[in-house]
């Protein structure tokens, strides 16, 4: 089914599209809750300062793609990742 695309899930997109709507309506509401600056919600989305939602637990980490999102620009959103920075990534091969 959707799993190996978790994000390519239709109630999921309507969430998209509602959540940028009531930032759209109401500007007071898109702040990046990574880096706290607003988000400009006239920025197109492969903007790297676009509106994107993030995960609140990463779907790498074993979130779900419905489970709590929260708003995020695309660059500190995918600086965050799965939850992974480069002092805990680690490799599979033993140096
Ligand atoms: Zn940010």
């Amino acid at each position: 089914m959707t799993k190996d695309r978790p994000r390519h899930n239709h109630t999921y997109y309507k969430r998209i599209a509602r959540e940028k709507a009531r930032c759209t309506r109401d500007p007071a509401l898109a702040v990046c809750w990574i880096c706290g600056e607003p988000i400009d919600m006239a920025l197109p989305h492969d903007h790297k300062r676009a509106f994107t939602l993030d995960h609140v637990v990463p779907i790498a980490r074993g979130g779900r793609v419905l489970d709590e999102t929260r708003y995020a620009h695309r660059d500190c959103n995918s600086a965050r990742g799965g939850g992974r920075t480069a002092t805990t990534a680690t490799t599979a091969i033993e140096w």
